[in-house]
């Protein structure tokens, strides 16, 4: 944006508005029952990194909801692109939400839909290894209570506009600013809001998505950012036991992008190393290597297709 103290523009169901104004119906599904998917996205130098993977995600929670909005990826796309044009971002946040819209007050939706689409935005800087992240220090992740949602109650894969689970579960939280959940056999699923990683013996591991773990964009990067650079990698089930004793932790999701974490469950992460490296933790036997060449490959990755 041109004047920060400028009020953002919203767009909001085909209109540009100034977000006082973004406003959408006391009866939409969206509002009275979470009944909506979203997508959380990043601008880099104006270009919506890694579209085609939320545009793909976008539509398999849609499928899951049976909400059929009828809208083209290209029309999706450039409602973002406006709203980003119009605000003249070029580094942002974006948020892509489609609602089943206004329907009778009963719980079985109609199949006929006229969705509600709003696109909100805002500054986000560029980020990366060697700009400013956006979070401020390493995570301070804690095992809560609250067990992710299992799969046959509500698939982990669609990403609705109900984030109980991870607000119950934020809620808990003593220290800490990341809620780690576990799945119902008490294996690890997934942040609140975020992908879990740790590093053992140079080897990369993270929780399968064939538990409740939603399938973050920017956790397949990774993945796809390790397999080009020759790091090993593990999906499986895994114990909190196993983050504990771990090299390093980090969690990823497309605001933070890779995010160390410095303690876990009330301890350093990374063993003696950790605590007398003065790094906040993450730097335990593998020093944090592996989470750097991993930034730096997401890094260019977000370079050659943003800018
Ligand atoms: N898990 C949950 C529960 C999330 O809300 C998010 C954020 N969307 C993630 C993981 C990370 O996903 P992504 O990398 O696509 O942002």
């Amino acid at each position: 944006m041109s004047d920060p103290s400028e009020e953002v523009t919203y767009h909001v169901d085909g209109d540009l508005v100034p977000a006082s104004k973004a406003t959408v119906r006391a009866d939409d599904r969206g509002f009275r029952y979470g009944d909506a998917a979203f997508e959380t996205l990043r601008a880099y130098g104006g270009t919506v990194f890694e579209w085609d993977a939320h545009a793909d995600r976008l539509e398999e929670t849609c499928n899951a909801l049976g909400l059929n909005h009828g809208l083209s990826r290209v029309d999706l796309r450039s409602r973002i692109d406006e709203t980003l044009s119009a605000n003249e971002l070029e580094d942002a946040y974006v948020r892509l939400s489609i609602t089943r819209g206004v329907q009778p007050g009963k719980l079985t939706p109609d199949p006929d839909v006229d969705p509600t689409v709003v696109v909100y935005v805002g500054s986000l800087p560029r980020g990366g290894i060697d700009g400013e992240p956006v979070w401020d220090e390493p995570a301070i992740l804690e095992t809560v209570d609250t067990r992710r949602i299992p799969d046959e109650a509500v698939p982990a894969s669609a990403k609705t506009h109900n984030y109980l689970n991870g607000i119950l579960a934020r809620q808990e939280l003593e220290d800490g600013d990341e809620a780690l959940l576990c799945d119902g056999e008490g294996f690890v699923a997934e942040g609140a809001t975020s992908n879990v990683f740790f590093v053992e013996d140079a080897t990369l591991y993270t929780p399968t998505t064939d538990g409740p773990v939603l399938p973050g964009i920017t956790r397949r990067v990774v993945l796809e950012c390790a397999e080009r650079i020759g790091v090993p990698v593990e999906e499986g089930r895994y114990t909190p036991e196993r983050l504990r004793n771990a090299d390093s932790v980090f969690l990823t999701n497309t605001t933070w992008e890779l995010r160390p974490v410095g303690s876990f469950d009330g301890g350093a992460v990374g063993g003696d190393g950790a605590e007398s490296n003065g790094t906040g933790g993450n730097r335990g036997n593998d020093d944090g290597r592996v989470l750097e060449t991993l930034s730096r490959a997401y890094d260019e990755r977000v370079e050659t297709q943003c800018y």
